[in-house]
């Protein structure tokens, strides 16, 4: 929202006010998480409640099983963006219903499902009472998928279209992000549960149950098969994508099943590589010595990345100094949160004391801050005592640890390892060397992506989708120590960090646990350690600083959110939105042409058929010669210029035969022959080795944004 300010994008953004937040971490004396859920002071937060004309809060309304839920609406200004959020805490409704915005991923299933509700179909009401007509929706997670629903209802309600047209009018204007390949992000209702609260929508969309359900589902005929938000959105969204390259190669694998018989590298998941906002994340100092040497285009023109190109020219004293001053900054705010731990759990005076000890301004310091989930695996670092303990203990090139982070409150193996952290300290004496730091958020992140030396992550390949708080030390001079995952598989180089493996794959997680672990300490000992204490006699750390330079000089530039934003744009928000346009302008009579095409596509589908493919094809081609490929083709009631015909080829692949890096060339009709058509090409042979081609048939549309639409892909 911030960054969409900075750009000036009339984008608004949707989303439930939970009146407690996430909840508030403490550990207690034996370092397990404990939670607390105070209330925000709304009272006291930059939120406004939207009124209507008579002065009451304005509120919007949705069924849930039967029942009514109203929510009110308050406004957030972000900048020049707005950002509006439903809230359910009214006198009007009944006490669950008042529960429903509580918490983020609070409550059980069945709230999950009513705030899923009420985020979709309230949020594009909510819109609409407010007097915003959006061209494009972006789904943000399969959360928001709903959203789509209440679209189709209102084209349908309003402008008395059918299910199909409807569909073919959202389709080109829906955008999809999918935010995780942990299972548990991919939200999946059970089918009871859909039944008591979207039976209704049959009605609305004269759809038969199975028929709605499969809207959710990989397989529409399987009825075992549960709800699926991601498959919902992927299925009405004519743009979707993942957050990393190789989140977005993920993605595809994972998601491959709803266009069966489409090559894995042409699922139409593409990727938008997240990114943060700079001006909230590199801190004040050193954002003020960027703008004295970037000039004002630093702040005021954020969008204009060159400006890190710049880095080369600032001083390594004063680089190193605010750098330096940053970690002191650290230091003294974890050991003002470690009093406070101890007083609260009851340690003696004396004990207390030692947290103005604990760690040192000037050490080598590694910070691991995030969402204690396992596949994070928080304790990697632990894994061999004696390696670890040698380099904390060290007296002339000291290494310290400060971990930050909550576990999901259902989460007790994540908690387990946050207590095996506080455990590992005092049972081996390390307490002034390694620290936990309560209650992750905003504020103790914008700390240790500031002060650490080094961030550290150690995901499980690939399960995580981007990561971003890297980013954020990246901005500022901290230097990254990460498995190849998310975005670091695309950001690394060796001039702006250190990689941990070469994204390798294994099966055996005891295995990877070893082998990475050592990779980790082989790392510190004999690459981070030496370079941080390598020393010039003005006691400058020139090869450290000139890693910091590059770190910052790189990612500032390719991971601000500005480049994200800009990326969404041009990939997805402007093409969707001349969509809109265009769609509208016609008044969706594009959108009806479409859905009888598809109406007639599924009627003749099954009587196309290839038959006859033949080339001039020799055993042996050279560079150059020109291979033309004759197909025979019949369409049942369908013309030539209704399907896409192409011939696909490329080099087979030594093992399994299949044709790999294909391209794919679209061949024409060259006339009737018996009941069906004769189509051609012709293509120069530019590639050595074994090569193989194919015919196959897609769905073709002057209207379609892409041609891949779930079952229409038929092939030699
Ligand atoms: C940035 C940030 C995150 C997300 O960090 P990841 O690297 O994506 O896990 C989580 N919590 C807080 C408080 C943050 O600032």
């Amino acid at each position: 929202m911030k960054t969409s300010s900075d750009l000036g994008l009339p984008l608004v953004g949707i989303g439930l006010l939970y009146r407690e937040g996430y909840f508030q971490q403490y550990l207690n004396a034996d370092g397990f998480q404990q939670e607390s859920y105070p209330e925000n002071d709304w009272y006291n937060m930059p939120v406004e409640r939207k009124l209507n004309r008579e002065g009451k809060p304005l509120t919007i309304s949705v069924d849930l099983a039967g029942r009514q839920a109203t929510a009110q609406i308050w406004e957030v200004r972000v900048g020049r963006s707005f950002l509006y959020l439903l809230d359910t805490n009214i006198d009007e409704n009944p006490p669950d219903f008042r529960n429903i915005t509580a918490s983020l991923y609070g409550g059980d299933k069945e709230n999950r499902i009513r705030q899923e509700i009420l985020l979709g179909v309230g949020g594009i009401r909510a819109l609409r009472a407010l007097g915003i007509n959006p061209g494009v929706t972006h789904m943000n997670e399969g959360h928001a998928a709903f959203l789509s629903l209440e679209r189709l209802r209102e084209l349908m309600t309003e402008k008395h279209f059918t299910f199909a047209e409807a569909r073919e009018a959202i389709w080109p204007t829906n955008i999809f992000t999918t935010h995780t390949p942990v299972p548990a992000g991919n939200e999946r209702f059970d089918i009871p549960l859909m039944e008591k609260y979207m039976k209704p929508w049959t009605g609305i969309l004269g759809l038969p149950w199975k028929d709605f359900l499969g809207l959710g589902r990989e397989n529409v005929n399987n009825d075992s098969e549960t709800f699926c938000m991601t498959i919902l959105a992927l299925k009405l969204s004519a743009y979707a994508n993942g957050v990393a390259r190789l989140h977005g190669e993920v993605s595809r694998q994972m998601w491959k099943g709803l266009w069966p018989g489409l090559p894995l590298e042409e699922v139409p998941i593409s990727h938008v590589t997240n990114g943060v906002h700079p001006k909230t994340w590199v801190t004040s100092s050193m954002s003020s010595l960027l703008g004295r040497y970037f000039g004002p285009h630093f702040e005021e023109k954020p969008e204009d990345l060159s400006v890190w190109k710049r880095m080369e020219r600032i001083s390594d004293e004063e680089l190193w100094r605010t750098h330096e001053r940053r970690r002191e900054q650290l230091v003294v705010f974890v050991r003002d949160r470690l009093k406070k731990y101890y007083k609260r759990s009851g340690a003696v005076e004396s004990h207390v004391r030692e947290a103005e000890d604990a760690l040192s301004p000037y050490a080598l310091t590694l910070c691991f801050a995030r969402r204690f989930a396992t596949y994070k695996r928080g304790n990697l670092l632990l894994r061999d005592p004696e390696r670890l303990l040698k380099l904390l203990r060290s007296t002339d090139r000291p290494l310290q640890l400060i971990f930050a982070g909550k576990a999901h409150p259902h989460d007790i193996p994540g908690k387990e390892l946050i207590r095996s952290l506080v455990h590992f300290a005092k049972e081996y004496d390390v307490t002034s060397r390694i620290v936990f730091v309560e209650n992750y958020d905003m504020t103790v992140a914008r700390y240790l992506t500031s002060g650490g030396d080094v961030w550290l992550n150690t995901p499980r390949r690939p399960m995580e989708a981007s990561g971003t708080s890297g980013m954020k030390a990246a901005m500022n001079g901290v230097i990254n120590c990460s498995i190849l995952d998310g975005w670091w598989d695309e950001a690394y180089s060796p001039n702006v960090g250190w990689a941990i493996g070469n994204g390798e794959f294994y099966s055996d997680e005891n295995l990877q646990d070893d082998i990475e672990s050592n990779a980790l300490y082989d790392l510190i000992e004999q690459e981070i350690v030496p370079l941080f204490y390598s020393r010039g006699r003005d006691g400058l750390p020139r090869e450290w600083i000139k890693k910091m330079k590059m770190c910052m000089q790189e990612i500032g530039a390719s991971m601000s959110s500005h480049r994200m934003l800009m990326d969404y744009s041009n990939k997805f928000y402007i093409p969707a939105l001349k969509n809109y346009q265009r769609i509208a302008k016609t008044d969706c009579s594009e959108s009806k042409d479409l859905a009888a095409y598809f109406t007639k596509l599924n009627r003749s589908w099954s009587s196309i058929k290839i038959g006859g493919v033949s080339s001039n094809a020799k055993p042996v081609m050279l560079r150059g010669d020109y291979l033309t490929v004759n197909a025979y083709i019949e369409l049942g009631e369908l013309q030539p210029g209704e399907v896409l015909v192409e011939l696909y080829h490329g080099h087979i692949a030594s093992v399994g035969g299949k044709i790999e890096n294909a391209e794919h060339t679209e061949m024409k009709s060259v006339g009737k022959e018996g009941n069906g058509y004769k189509y051609q090409v012709r293509i120069e042979c530019s590639q050595t080795g074994n090569q193989g081609h194919t015919v196959r048939i897609l769905p073709k549309h002057t209207a379609l944004v892409h041609p891949y639409r779930y079952d229409f892909i038929k092939w030699a």
